[in-house]
């Protein structure tokens, strides 16, 4: 396997040359799904919750059913997602209190909880961020007044001690804004309806070149810690998310096919990217590379590949694994060869001169017509 879809984050895999990785996902709070006791409903739409959670790289799930409910669709996507699933039953109202309280147990004191009757979406890396000095939570609120957009991050200890086990949810938590126990962020996102929302839904992506985009082009990176950020990376990354993009790195990586630098050092730095960028709310969904050259000194690297830019191979594989939007897309890079490339894959390519991602972030989103958030 030279290069594969999903190297982060996913659960470790062998690599070409025998290295098998560690589990790349990051030591992130546990997320808390509640199912809403519906249980058609509930199989359709808590695996697209699960799928949120884990592109974001939280590798810890938790989800609340009603005693005996099924959860084959859950197992499944837990699986194939690379996600540690706990089930915890409970005979609890569903989204009550009580049902919440079921999870306390198996999660950290600062878990995110997510509602099984509908969620804005958001960035769900960005939640602890925003919290800082919460004291307590952080609730997600439909708009500048009180309510409850379906999501926040919360303390074990205010989860333990809110109010009665009968209690719902949605009357539990706005009132903490009133009385300070919790911030309150506004919700800008698309509603995951579950009546209406059986799979992630299609968004569109930011290709991004990562060697003069990302980090500094000085003459195959590939160690961490010689590696410079281009300013204003991560402010972009994080920007994209918020606007409901996916965020996707598509990077040739000729190093390998030279002898430089075998493909578990380019999985090592991009696990290391991820992890940077997570601590300012950054996310990449994935990060593909090509390690092949036509004149790559190791012979088994030693070909023309489609997925090598100007190559579009890895912008149509990622396209063809995720739910893109072809409107609004687009590729940011720092050569003529990745313009190329975007535009083999009926792009728009955006040459970067390598100053501050962040402002020509900007200027491209509010070019774009997107309009889903
Ligand atoms: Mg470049």
């Amino acid at each position: 396997m030279s290069s594969t879809l999903q190297d982060a984050p996913q659960a470790g895999r062998p690599d070409a040359d025998g290295t098998v990785e560690q589990d790349i996902r990051f030591a992130a709070p546990a997320a808390v799904l509640l199912a809403t006791g519906q249980p058609v409903q509930d199989e359709a739409f808590l695996p697209v919750l699960l799928a949120e959670a884990a592109r974001f790289g939280l590798g810890h799930v938790v989800a609340v059913l009603p005693a005996g409910q099924p959860h084959a669709a859950l197992d499944a996507m837990a699986t194939a997602r690379g996600v540690t699933l706990h089930i915890r039953e409970t005979t609890a109202a569903p989204r009550s209190l009580g049902a919440l309280r079921a999870a306390l147990p198996v999660v950290t004191d600062g878990f995110l909880l997510l509602d099984g009757a509908g969620v804005a979406e958001s960035n769900l890396l960005a939640l602890p961020l925003h919290a800082g000095e919460a004291p307590a939570a952080l609730v997600m609120r439909p708009g500048p007044t009180a309510g409850w957009a379906g999501a926040a991050w919360m303390r074990a200890g205010l989860a333990a001690s809110l109010g009665a086990d009968e209690m719902p949810l949605h009357q539990a938590l706005p009132p903490l804004l009133a009385s300070g126990q919790a911030r309150g962020l506004e919700a800008s996102g698309r509603w995951l309806d579950p009546a209406t929302t059986h799979a992630l839904p299609p968004r569109p992506a930011a290709f991004l070149d990562r060697d003069g985009v990302l980090i500094v082009d000085d003459h195959y990176p590939h160690d961490p810690a010689k590696v410079q950020w281009i300013p204003g990376a991560w402010q972009a990354v994080r920007r994209l998310n918020e606007a409901g993009y996916f965020v996707f790195v598509v990077t040739n990586q000729a190093g390998v096919g030279r002898g430089y630098y075998t493909e578990a050092t380019v999985r090592h730095l991009h696990r290391w990217m991820a992890a940077e960028m997570a601590q300012a709310g950054a996310h990449i969904d994935a990060f593909e590379y090509c390690p092949h050259h036509p004149e790559a000194d190791v012979a088994a690297y030693r070909r023309s590949c489609h997925r090598r830019k100007p190559g579009p191979g890895m912008i149509l594989d990622l396209m063809a694994h995720w739910p893109v939007e072809r409107a609004g897309s687009f590729m940011i890079g720092d050569r003529s060869t990745d313009v190329a490339a975007a535009a083999a894959a009926g792009l728009p390519g955006h040459l970067f001169p390598s100053d501050d991602l962040d402002r020509m972030t900007t200027i491209i989103l509010s070019a774009s017509n997107f309009s889903g958030v």
